[in-house]
């Protein structure tokens, strides 16, 4: 078990991130602390257990989702208040990033129990890596609201973001939001990435008319990040009067 400080008897809450996909992408830390923890608390334990399967790692789970956090907080605190350690795993990914998870952490940490990292992938940074669109400063939404005019209203505050933009988005809305982007935003460039690290992986690049125009009326299914280009300045001649 790794070596940190922690608050006398109290456990430790591991937030350990899982692949988005590709089962290769654990990391060695992430097998270890799952396999070494008293309890792993799962946003399901059927998603998790073939993970856990696959690499033989026989522990105890409990669920932890959006519907019971509630009551299954106190439960967590409880048992980490007993010197527990206990991971936090999500389906995919970073747990907390558009994940339940970050009011047990909050719990927690006001509880002065120690909240110790195990990183690994996130959807969100692994599209950005592959964007080609600008790094160094990005904003990330999570996904957009479903309404509709909740969704063109929330664009319409990004418009003067020059940041770059990340949108997680289900399949069966994808082709409404990218309408909405290109009315909204602007014909800007971006990368549609869908199931990253999977067999089915792709990322599709270019101005946000060429994407919809490449999709048609065909429905994308899978897992799908947006990447959109911030506000860039207007090159001269693109400048009206
Ligand atoms: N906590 C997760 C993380 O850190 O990536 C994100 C959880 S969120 C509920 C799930 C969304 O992430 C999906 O609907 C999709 O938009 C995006 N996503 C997850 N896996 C992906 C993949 N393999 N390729 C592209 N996007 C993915």
């Amino acid at each position: 078990m790794d070596h940190f400080k922690t608050n006398g008897k109290k456990g430790i809450l591991y937030v350990v991130s899982t692949p988005i996909g590709n089962l290769q992408d654990i990391t060695l830390r992430a097998l270890q602390i799952l396999k070494e923890v008293d309890l792993i608390a799962a946003e399901d334990t059927r998603h998790t257990l073939l993970l856990l399967r696959h690499f033989d790692i026989r522990v105890p789970m409990t669920s932890f989702f959006e519907g019971n956090e509630l009551k299954k907080r106190e439960f967590i605190l409880s048992r980490l208040n007993q010197g527990e350690r206990i991971a936090l795993v999500s389906d995919a990914g970073t747990p907390g990033i558009s994940d339940p998870g970050y009011r047990l952490i909050r719990l927690a940490i006001e509880n002065e129990i120690a909240v110790i990292p195990i990183p690994g992938p996130s959807a969100a940074i692994t599209a950005l890596s592959v964007s080609g669109l600008s790094t160094d400063a990005f904003f990330f939404k999570g996904f957009l609201p479903n309404k509709p005019k909740k969704r063109r209203d929330f664009l319409k505050k990004l418009e003067e973001v020059k940041e770059t933009l990340i949108f997680y988005e289900s399949p069966h809305r994808l082709n409404e939001t990218l309408k909405d982007i290109f009315e909204v935003l602007g014909d800007r460039e971006m990368a549609l990435t869908r199931e990253l690290t999977k067999m089915y992986e792709e990322v599709r690049r270019g101005k946000v008319s060429e994407i919809r125009n490449q999709i048609g009326e065909n429905k994308l299914k899978g897992e799908i990040t947006l990447v959109v280009s911030g506000k860039t300045r207007k090159k001269i001649g693109e400048m009206g009067g």
